[in-house]
């Protein structure tokens, strides 16, 4: 954990009062307490010590939660990858950043030095130590230090609950539909799953630049809120079968660009809605872990696909400048911290239509 341990509390020379803080604690599979922790010592060099506000849901919070055998972490862990707050100290050397600076923080612990990140490509660092609320502890406490460099300022007009969507679900659709399949006005794209935080992100933000928006819903209630959104074509993919009439809507040629998260389930039928030389981009398997792909097909039709994972700094500051032009998060709930489990639950089941944020 950043901060101290409990046998530090009162050791005298710490430079701030000890105290006691709140934190949401994985202690088992499946299990978070709300637990009373050591708050951080005064930041080091180079950091800044942040009171956190507003925490978002993503799936890797699910994944995290329900445990995952392969990912090398310890319990307890405190959770929550996506946060936003306000510096509540700086540590020495720190000049970009003052006490009561409005912040949201990069979650992943990259080195700062290696090619990548001087090239500003963050989320390919070669030394990439961990990632917050899932490897290491994360944002769901009062306080946490982190690295100066690795903090956005919020704009102005962007509130608390809409800047927590920034680090994860805004930065990433903002990278996977811009960096990587690079999708221009005037394109036609199929945005899977339209009704979750990031579906409900990419209808936005492919709307924004004008591209022609068909997207999928799991039920009915979800269609009409998919249009609200800006979509102009949307398929119940329970009761229809979208990939005849993604082919129907598109005169049979196929979209531009699919935007996949579902996996398993929606992956194959994506590739087939796409025109020849179209892109695919994928962030998520919500739905499983393999596939069986036809490679005639691949080549054939000459598809690009891209996986993408988590965004650049870069990404971070592109989509809070998009907040505070008005492309705000669709926002499912907002709850107290003491629900983030029954959040976790809801995000599960797919009921949501948006983003969850647990307020501090
Ligand atoms: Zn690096």
């Amino acid at each position: 954990m950043t901060g101290a341990s409990a046998d530090t509390l009162n050791k005298p020379g710490n430079t701030v009062p000890a105290r006691a803080m709140r934190a949401l604690t994985l202690v088992a599979d499946r299990k978070i307490e709300l637990l009373e922790v050591a708050a951080p010592p005064a930041p080091a060099t180079g950091e800044v010590q942040i009171r956190i506000k507003a925490i978002g849901l993503n799936h890797i919070d699910v994944w995290g939660w329900r445990g995952m055998a392969f990912a090398k972490r310890k319990l307890p862990l405190i959770v929550g990858v996506e946060a936003a707050g306000e510096i509540a100290a700086v540590g020495p050397g720190v000049t970009s950043r003052q006490p009561g600076d409005r912040v949201v923080a990069y979650g992943a612990l990259t080195c700062g030095t290696c090619k990548a990140c001087r090239e500003g490509r963050d989320n390919l660092c070669e030394n990439v130590a961990s990632i917050m609320g899932f490897h290491v502890d994360g944002f769901a406490r009062d306080f946490v230090n982190m690295p100066a460099r690795l903090v956005v300022p919020i704009p102005e007009r962007v509130s608390f609950r809409d800047a927590a969507c920034a680090p994860v679900a805004f930065g990433t659709v903002q990278h996977m539909l811009f960096d990587n399949a690079k999708l221009e006005p005037g394109e036609t794209i199929l945005v899977q799953a339209g009704g979750s935080g990031i579906g409900s992100t990419a209808i936005k933000m492919a709307r924004a630049i004008g591209a022609t928006v068909i997207t999928t819903v799991g039920d009915d209630a979800k269609e009409d809120k998919a249009r609200a959104l800006g979509a102009d074509h949307v398929i119940n993919y329970k009761t229809d079968r979208f990939e005849s009439i993604v082919r129907k809507l598109t005169g049979k040629k196929g979209v531009d660009v699919a935007f996949e998260h579902v996996g398993p389930d929606t992956f194959n039928g994506s590739l087939l809605c796409l025109k020849r030389g179209g892109r695919l981009v994928t962030c998520g398997s919500t739905s499983g872990q393999s596939i069986t792909m036809n490679l005639f097909q691949l080549y054939l039709q000459q598809y690009r696909i891209f996986g993408s994972f988590g965004c650049s700094i870069r990404n971070i500051r592109e989509s809070l400048a998009k907040m505070a032009d008005g492309l705000t998060p669709v926002i499912d709930t907002e709850v107290p911290l003491s629900e983030f489990e029954r959040g976790l639950a809801r995000l599960e089941s797919r009921q949501v239509f948006g983003k969850i944020i647990v307020m501090f």
